[in-house]
């Protein structure tokens, strides 16, 4: 009988697996100590070894550059600490809530941007403090959504797991709950029969599968989310824009392609969030638009995610794609670009000219 493979958890585990070079343990060691390290063996199995510039192995093997701390870079970097009236929750937009029942996930990302939160330990969220957390829930009538994130939500037991979705689906006022996951493509055997059944409910379950290169996109990944849609749960996917990793044209259409075709619609495009030790992975935002601005250009619209960037204080996520359209001085009269970056003059009717529309509720 062989042995089911492990997730690699220590810098001797990547040098044993031939994974990093011995020379590096020293200096590697030190950033283990300081961001956690894991590395399942569906990702271990995905990186060529040979190529120092495996996008595979730039996502999770840790890097000497993690320990350079660049002054705009913080801790906190989207300010969850700011919004969290109860421990594991995060409550920023009105109508939907963060609930973060466990700090671990089942790879590290380097470029993580709750890196100082997450890991492996004794950080999940106790009965009591998810009692507290679906009280506050219950008590705020304005909360539609609630976001299962953490850590992976979906690392947990499923006994545990249904355990929550029932607790949230018990609630009336909330109509979805979404659970943003990487488990289907780093350790898709977890999306057993067991789990799928803790996902029912009578509410709208969403499944934000996180992927940025279409070569984590395996067959086994492919057929993990298959099960997860053909239950009924649509998915959405996000990924992170990485230098070295996916900034380039014809990697984002190839994941993007391959998202829609495993029928996961593409959703979010992130900045990479300012992160202590994540520089190396950070394009600049012009960059982004560039790419966003080709894809227009070369894809279906159902491929197509939104460009965002997560506001540094708590101030929200913000869609930074590039701009189509601008105003011109005359009234109702606007510049806008084609996809093939063409630009044609619009001119409105008198009656819509409107530059100052009354929003209901404002
Ligand atoms: C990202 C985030 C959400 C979800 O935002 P969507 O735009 O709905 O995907 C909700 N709450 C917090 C605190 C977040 O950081
Ligand atoms: S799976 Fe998500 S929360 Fe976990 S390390 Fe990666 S980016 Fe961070």
């Amino acid at each position: 009988m062989t042995k089911t493979p492990a997730t690699l958890r220590r810098v001797g585990d990547l040098i044993d697996a031939g994974l990093v070079a011995v020379e590096r343990g020293p200096e590697l060691e030190r950033v283990g100590s300081r961001y956690a390290i894991a590395v399942t063996p569906e990702v271990a199995g995905l990186i060529d070894p040979s190529n120092a510039e495996d996008p595979i192995a730039r996502q999770f093997i840790p890097d000497e550059r993690e320990l350079n701390h660049a002054a705009a870079e913080s801790a906190d970097p989207i300010g969850d600490y700011k919004h969290m009236p109860v421990r594991g929750l995060v409550h920023r937009y009105p109508d939907r809530v963060l609930l973060k029942p466990s700090h671990a996930c089942p790879v590290y990302c380097r470029f993580c941007f709750r890196r100082e939160m997450v890991g492996p330990g004794g950080d999940g969220m106790s009965p009591a403090e998810l009692a507290t957390a679906y009280e506050y829930i219950a008590a705020h009538p304005a909360i539609w959504e609630v976001i299962l994130t953490g850590g992976d939500p979906l690392i947990l037991a499923p006994r545990r797991l249904a355990a929550i979705i029932d607790a949230l689906s018990a609630i009336d006022h909330v109509s979805v709950i979404r659970l943003h996951t990487r488990v289907p493509v780093v350790d898709p055997n977890r999306v057993s029969t067991a789990l799928l059944r803790a996902l029912r409910s009578p509410k709208a379950v969403f499944v934000a599968l996180h992927a940025n290169h279409p070569r984590e996109l395996t067959d086994e990944a492919a057929a993990a989310c298959r099960r997860i849609i053909d239950t009924g749960i649509p998915m959405v996917s996000q990924s992170v824009l990485l230098k070295g990793v996916n900034d380039d044209v014809d990697v984002l259409e190839a994941l993007f392609r391959r998202f829609v075709a495993l029928r996961i619609k593409p959703y979010y495009l992130h900045q990479t969030d300012l992160a202590p030790g994540t520089a190396h992975f950070r394009t600049p935002i012009a960059t982004g638009r560039v790419l966003m601005a080709a894809l227009r250009g070369r894809l279906s619209g159902l491929c197509q995610p939104e460009f965002v960037l997560d506001l540094p204080g708590g101030h929200g996520k913000v869609p930074i794609g590039p701009e189509y359209i601008t105003a011109t001085e005359v009234s109702g009269c606007w510049d806008v670009m084609d996809y093939r970056e063409n630009l044609h003059r619009y001119i409105e009717d008198g009656e819509s000219a409107d530059p100052n529309p009354i929003l209901k509720g404002s």
